[in-house]
């Protein structure tokens, strides 16, 4: 485990400073957030240090983001709300305040006052074409492709409030599928 003894979420999940654990695997935990922008604001750490999400290994990248879904999941459950955001700040200009890369889970109600927001910045043809001259090739060229042999994270933490939405029984999907339509903006 890659750790750095100076980070506060090594600290946690080295278990030297205490946390509100929701989730734990052998490489993922998820907490509640203490300091969060509403009641139930988790955030899903690696538990290798890894400062942004360029170093984060792609098998470990999607197991993270399937725990996200499934704790947004729990939230809408348990927790009466009309909304998440799943939520990364990757690099300091871009709102990180912790060097250790993390992915928020935050709820939301209408008119909660937490805000995401932002101004839309209208740029030239010229401006978008540039833009997308950039990207285009480099992005083609880094190879994303199916990641093989995908595994569920192993549950070492028993925690009754997520399992509901891991084990749907073939009568509830239909119902619990158009549940979850609704949600789809
Ligand atoms: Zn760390």
């Amino acid at each position: 485990m890659k750790t750095r003894e100076s980070c506060l979420i090594c600290q946690i999940v080295g278990n030297k400073v205490p946390s509100y654990k929701v989730y734990e695997d052998d490489l993922i935990l998820a907490v509640v957030d203490v300091n969060g922008a509403n009641p139930g604001h988790c955030f899903v750490i690696p538990k290798n240090h890894y400062p942004i999400i360029e170093q984060v290994p792609d098998q470990e990248l999607a197991n993270l983001f399937s725990v996200a879904n499934k704790i947004s999941s729990a939230i809408f459950e348990n927790l009466k709300v009309q909304g998440t955001n799943i939520f990364v700040a990757n690099g300091i200009p871009a709102g990180q305040t912790v060097a250790h890369f993390m992915v928020n889970v935050i709820p939301r109600k209408e008119n909660d006052g937490v805000n995401l927001q932002w101004k839309t910045k209208q740029l030239t043809e010229e401006e978008m074409s540039t833009v997308e001259l950039k990207l285009k090739e480099q992005i083609q060229n880094v190879g994303v492709g199916k990641i093989e042999n995908v595994e569920k994270p192993k549950t070492i933490l028993e925690n009754a409030e997520i399992q509901p939405t891991q084990s749907i029984s073939d009568d509830d999907e239909e119902d619990y599928i158009s549940k979850q339509m609704k949600r789809i903006p």
